[in-house]
């Protein structure tokens, strides 16, 4: 008798401790949680994560939820990925963290059956994209003892985050002890576009890389004013989550920060930046509070991006992956099959 062995799928949820409380303009804690899988086929193991920030309403409960929706039974085996997904796509609206998660162990699994990384997978050629180190928000002596962190960790681009009503300061103090390459990040925090651009002008002066979304994800009319004005690109993160979004925002941002949790995973993230570049459009890849699981996964596709912003796996106490590692300010994966890491014992 022909006997077809199926793909399994397993999850549990995992709680990442930050080695300093995050807070961005709206939110502080000192834990996050994701949601880790594994996605078995002939002995293979998929390794995918999900991750879901508190602000953005998905939960551990939710993903899991999710997850045993998902029916494997009538997939002979994993290499379909775009017709799997799309069924995956198709079982509810929303849920983006938990589809990325199991598009990342597809991901994981088919390049582990292959022989192939995820950057093989698609094509893609491996090119070093030094990533930048993210400073959030806290008193402007805190953010510069951060930011002197980052730089002994390696690191040698900074991502700002500002979106306080004490900005100036924050910057009058990392200016203290950075001279090197920065972005800025206002996470949706200034309401004055008259003032933002003021700062994006002193910003431009200062040599900022980009500012990434200064206004509220749907206030695209300043949007638009502002990056008609700005010597610099003005990065769409919370008004773009996936590619359907792409051609209403387009015209009021000069890039777009592309992240696994939002496009629902690679695959999506990839026709992202693909499309995001024929329209002439910066990209940043970027994570959420993620361990080296999604993160690798991403790293994958750096070399496509402009500027790369993976550090989530760096501001952890506990990422339960090992496999990846930060030299010479780059992210670098081992040279295993799929994303490049594996589960600690
Ligand atoms: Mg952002």
């Amino acid at each position: 008798m022909h006997y077809i062995r199926r793909m399994k799928l397993q999850f549990h949820p995992f709680d990442l401790q930050f080695i300093h409380p995050f807070t961005v303009s709206v939110h502080s804690r000192t834990t996050t949680p994701i949601v880790i899988l594994q996605l078995e086929h002939e002995g293979i193991v998929g390794l995918g994560e999900s991750s879901m920030p508190p602000y953005l309403g998905e939960t551990q409960q939710s993903v899991m939820r999710f997850l045993s929706k998902i029916r494997l039974e009538h997939f002979h085996n994993p290499f379909a990925i775009e017709e799997i997904l799309s069924y995956v796509d198709a079982i509810d609206d929303g849920n983006n963290a938990a589809k990325a998660g199991f598009d990342i162990a597809l991901h994981d699994l088919v390049g582990k059956l292959k022989n192939q990384s995820i950057g093989e997978l698609y094509g893609i050629k491996p090119e070093q994209k030094k990533t930048s180190f993210t400073i959030g928000i806290d008193s402007p002596e805190k953010m510069a003892l951060k930011a002197r962190e980052g730089m002994e960790m390696g690191f040698e681009i900074l991502k700002i985050k500002l979106g306080t009503n004490y900005d100036q300061e924050i910057l009058d103090r990392i200016f203290e002890i950075w001279n090197g390459p920065f972005s800025v990040d206002a996470n949706q925090g200034w309401n004055n576009k008259e003032q933002a651009l003021d700062m994006t002008l002193q910003l431009a002066e200062k040599g900022v890389l980009f500012i990434e979304q200064p206004f509220l994800f749907d206030h695209l009319t300043d949007a638009t004013w502002l990056s008609e004005r700005s010597p610099v690109p003005i990065v769409a993160d919370e008004s773009i989550k996936r590619l359907v979004q792409l051609e209403a925002i387009q015209n009021a941002f000069s890039g777009i920060n592309v992240k696994l949790m939002k496009s629902t995973g690679i695959s999506e993230a990839y026709r992202m930046i693909i499309e995001a570049k024929k329209a002439g459009l910066k990209v940043v890849t970027g994570c959420m509070a993620e361990s080296s699981c999604a993160v690798g996964a991403m790293s994958h596709l750096s070399s496509l991006a402009d500027w790369t912003d993976l550090d989530g796996p760096f501001l952890m106490k506990n990422d339960p992956f090992q496999g990846m590692t930060l030299s010479d300010g780059c992210i670098q994966v081992s040279g295993l099959n799929g994303i490049g890491v594996a589960l600690k014992n």
